[in-house]
């Protein structure tokens, strides 16, 4: 590839990252990607799959989603387990009557450090996808048709569009796009690999803890392969800056007293460090598109507020990213006000599920109330069979964050 000017410049080759160069590739357009590190490499996260991401590429490539299935990297799951903060379980399968099959579960679980490897693997079958792995990013200049960018060993490239894929911690997005960290709208979490938690759910359901201490934050255990589990406990930075919250002591304290959790990893065994990191959340709507540029992913602040699910909204951003620079090689546009399609498509897809998780993220402040509903749910077979079909439908979710709902089911209960 010749790099004097090319058309599509990625940096970072993360889900986001990469989801946005395989899109490029099978519409036919040429693209440098771009990472630091070397793969594989670990990313802090919570590891869990939605079925965006399996959704999406099946729609690319169906060998791909083949290929994913064929490894095993990955726990299939079939449902969640809420436990409220008066410790009452609520296991919601994703697919009313499901029937176990590997090959096409709703959800999966598997390390970023496996996932990612194989995300890189599908570059490498790429042909007009270049990648550089080891080369960090260090410099951004804005010219006249594009950015020049340069890396740390000395190299400068010049490209049209420059996808910004590099994380919740993006420079490109902080100075020269200038989306400031807002606690109100960003979280934190720390996680950890456990073997031997006991309890977990024989059809591999994740577990969402609401916690009275913690909320609107959450404790996970999220079942990977081989009898390991991925921990960790996430909470919002303005709410733990107010209560002096400490991440690393607060899950330690939980392991050793929860009444319940403490039973559950006493002959559980610590592999390797508790690590942290941040998620930007999508809850404040921001411009993630400028001249000659795109964001995509958590350097546009796309994480979901409630659930913190980022992977699946960094593939969407990716795929849009894509079909956005085909238009504009299409139209010779590359300006600000061509690209705010850009914003508006990611919002179109994105946005009111994130308005949604942000009103729902902010009922989790009273615990009570999550209690009530938890009671609602638990004594309520109709309303578990309603919550199944709902991870399918969103127009069936938007209705939980109705007062209305939980009203119309509190009635149904006590007749
Ligand atoms: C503790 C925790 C738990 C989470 N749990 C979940 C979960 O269970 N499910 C889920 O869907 N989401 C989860 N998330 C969110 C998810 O991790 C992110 O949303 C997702 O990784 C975003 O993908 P991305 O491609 O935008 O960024 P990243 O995955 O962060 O990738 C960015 C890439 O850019 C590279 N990079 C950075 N700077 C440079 C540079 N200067 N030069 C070159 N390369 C660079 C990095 O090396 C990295 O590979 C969690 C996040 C945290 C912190």
């Amino acid at each position: 590839m010749n790099t004097s000017t090319i058309e599509a410049c990625i940096v970072g080759a993360g889900p986001g990252g990469v989801a946005t160069a395989l899109k490029l590739s099978y519409l036919g357009i040429p693209s440098l990607l771009i990472d630091k590190a070397a793969f594989p490499r670990d990313k802090v996260c919570g590891d869990a799959i939605s079925g965006k991401v399996t959704t999406l590429l099946n729609r690319l490539d169906p060998a791909i989603l083949e290929r994913f299935n064929a490894r095993p990297i990955q726990s299939d799951v079939w449902g969640i387990r809420f436990v409220s903060p008066d410790n009452k379980n609520l296991n919601i399968p994703f697919k009313p009557n499901y029937v176990r099959e590997a090959t096409s579960a709703p959800g999966y679980v598997a390390k970023r450090l496996d996932f990612d490897d194989f995300l890189i693997g599908e570059v490498k079958r790429r042909a007009n996808i270049e990648f550089w792995e080891g080369v960090e990013v260090s410099t951004y200049q804005k010219q006249p048709n594009g950015w020049a960018v340069g890396t740390k060993d000395g190299r400068t490239i010049h490209c049209r569009m420059l996808i910004a894929a590099d994380g919740a911690y993006s420079a490109f997005s902080r100075k020269q796009a200038g989306l400031a960290k807002d606690p109100k709208h960003y979280a934190a979490a720390v996680r950890a690999y456990y073997k031997g938690v006991a309890g977990l759910d024989k059809d591999n359901f994740i577990e969402l803890h609401f916690i009275k201490a913690i909320t609107p934050g959450y404790f996970w255990i999220f079942p990977l392969p081989d009898g390991q589990a991925n921990v960790g406990l996430g909470m919002r930075s303005d709410i733990m800056a107010k209560r002096g919250f400490n991440l690393r002591e607060e899950l330690d304290k939980l392991l050793r007293e929860h009444p319940v959790l403490s039973a559950r990893f006493s002959q559980a065994e610590l592999i390797g460090k508790v690590k942290g990191f941040g998620l930007p959340l999508g809850s404040k709507r921001r411009s993630i598109s400028g001249d000659h540029y795109m964001l995509v992913g958590d350097a546009g602040h796309l994480v979901d507020p409630l659930t913190g699910e980022g992977i699946g909204n960094a593939f969407y951003s990716g795929f849009i990213a894509a079909e956005q620079l085909q238009q504009c090689i299409m139209a010779e546009d590359y300006s600000a006000a061509f690209l705010k399609a850009y914003d508006k498509r990611v919002d179109r897809v994105l946005g009111s599920e994130m308005r949604l998780s942000y009103r729902l993220q902010k009922m989790l402040m009273y615990p009570a109330i999550v209690n009530l509903i938890a009671s609602i749910i638990a004594g309520n077979q109709k309303v578990i069979e309603v919550l199944s079909g709902m991870y399918n439908d969103f127009s069936l979710r938007e209705q939980l964050a109705r007062p209305a709902f939980w009203l119309k089911m509190f009635l149904k209960k006590k007749q």
